[in-house]
């Protein structure tokens, strides 16, 4: 991409409404746009970073077995009414009457949906396991939208739903997507830890929200430190194994962690002081299991091996790939501004043409630029008219992993020089190898 030809809009000062830094940044680097209230346009930097988020949460849905589907943002009220959730959900659903007077919702969740969809299609236990996901945009009336993304009121949501004949399969899908969940996470580069968490309006005994540590997180959390060097499940984790994974949710509640609805604080107490970590923290991802909670009022049953019918036990796993965005950028930022983990960042590398115009410097810059593109980075190419300065703050704003800094001087030994935004530390190298480097 060429910056000349881009649309990718620097505030240069600091918007004033942004209270926490990833906001701030965000506006700044021309990420989003607020519409109102808690909605935001995504501009093409922004759009970027969320389809790389949104690669990486489905890569990993994938591979613990989970099945893509898509479902409509626009909910029926009666499906509500069906599990009891229309007038219990409050304030925060949006309900909205379409021409014939027929009440509708933009759905905060999809529990009811999907169970729908589930009841109208299977029958036997002989099709279970079966785990449906979808990354869809969600309508939440916040009663304080803020933070930006990080607290929409239309915001992305990665949501899954498991169906298995008994308690014991539904929990090996909920071991599914925890492992799933650390593996998305760390991907992401975050620290994510799973915290035993209260079920909330959506109910059920066993959940798990995901959180990273941040001082600008809204909720309060306690666990112990040794979390935060846990190994991650490999890619080649056998899903299929029970047993096998158990162990890995053994090893991972093993130790203190909870959120402030849940805290002991006798059990908290019992962790050696040295070893507490008691902190501020980003929910950014939240599993359940609940049961029947849905299938039985909503008749969806399924025959088991003895030819009796009975309700499929359920659970729902959340990730907000749009908070991520947000959460991401506080975990991972400086002075100078963003700073992307190379798995998400919007391109791979900025190539920086310090003397647009001089045809020595463009050739060595269309060069570069065609090379590291055919060999598939992502590449933003500052072809500018700008002062240097102005360039290298682009950049560094907008946390591009890799610079590339091309301009006459250094031409003139046929060299360029490679910077890395993360530490910060510079290389004079060929044009080839600098290539080779980055291809
Ligand atoms: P919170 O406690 O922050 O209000 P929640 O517990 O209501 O979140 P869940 O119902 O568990 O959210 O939804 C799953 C995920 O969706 C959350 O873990 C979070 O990543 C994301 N999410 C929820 N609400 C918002 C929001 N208003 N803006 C952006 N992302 C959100
Ligand atoms: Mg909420
Ligand atoms: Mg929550
Ligand atoms: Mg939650």
């Amino acid at each position: 991409m060429r910056l000349s030809r881009y649309f990718l809009p620097i505030l240069r000062e600091t918007p004033k409404e942004a209270e926490i830094v990833s906001h701030r940044l965000m506006l700044r680097a021309g990420m989003i746009r607020q519409q109102s209230a808690g909605l935001y346009s995504w501009l093409p930097l922004g759009l970027r970073v969320l389809n790389k988020i949104n690669r990486i949460v489905r890569e990993e849905q994938d591979r613990s077995g989970a099945v893509e589907i898509l479902m409509p943002t626009i909910q029926s009220a009666d499906l509500w009414r069906e599990s009891g959730r229309y007038d219990a959900y409050g304030k925060e659903m949006l309900r909205i009457k379409d021409r014939h007077d027929r009440e509708m919702l933009y759905g905060p969740t999809n529990e009811e949906m999907v169970t729908d969809i589930f009841r109208s299609y299977v029958r036997s236990y002989k099709d279970l396991p079966l785990n449906l996901y979808h990354i869809q945009w969600k309508f939440r009336d916040e009663v304080r939208p803020r933070f930006g993304l990080m607290r929409g009121r239309e915001f992305l949501m990665k949501d899954a739903y498991s169906f298995d004949l008994d308690q014991a399969g539904a929990r090996h899908s909920y071991n599914k997507m925890f492992v799933a969940y650390l593996r998305t996470f760390a991907r992401l580069g975050l620290k994510a830890i799973p915290m035993r968490a209260d079920t909330g309006p959506i109910g059920g005994d066993l959940s798990h929200e995901f959180i990273i540590l941040a001082s600008t997180g809204e909720s309060e959390v306690f666990c112990h430190k040794d979390y935060l060097d846990f190994d991650i499940p490999a890619a080649d984790t056998d899903f299929d194994s029970r047993e096998g994974l158990q162990e890995i949710i053994d090893r991972w509640t093993s130790l203190y962690a909870a959120t402030s609805e849940m805290h002991d604080a006798a059990a908290f107490a019992a962790v050696a002081p040295e070893q507490q970590v008691s902190a501020r923290g980003i929910e950014v991802g939240h599993i359940f299991y609940f049961g029947t909670k849905y299938s039985e009022p909503m008749g969806a049953t399924v025959t088991g091996p003895d030819g009796v019918d009975r309700p499929v036990h359920m659970g729902s796993y959340g990730i907000g790939p749009s908070r991520l965005a947000a959460a991401i950028i506080e975990a991972s930022h400086d002075e100078n501004g963003i700073v992307w983990p190379e798995a998400v960042a919007p391109f791979d590398v900025a190539v920086l043409n310090l003397k647009a115009g001089d045809s020595g410097t463009d050739a060595a810059c269309e060069r570069i630029y065609h090379e590291l593109t055919a060999a598939g980075r992502d590449v933003l190419y500052d072809d500018r008219d700008d002062r240097p300065g102005a360039k290298f703050a682009t950049a560094d704003l907008i946390g591009i992993p890799w610079q590339l800094v091309v301009g006459p001087k250094s031409l003139a030994e046929g060299k360029v020089e490679l910077k890395r935004r993360a530490g910060g530390e510079r290389e004079t190298l060929s044009i080839e190898d600098a290539i080779q480097r980055l291809g």
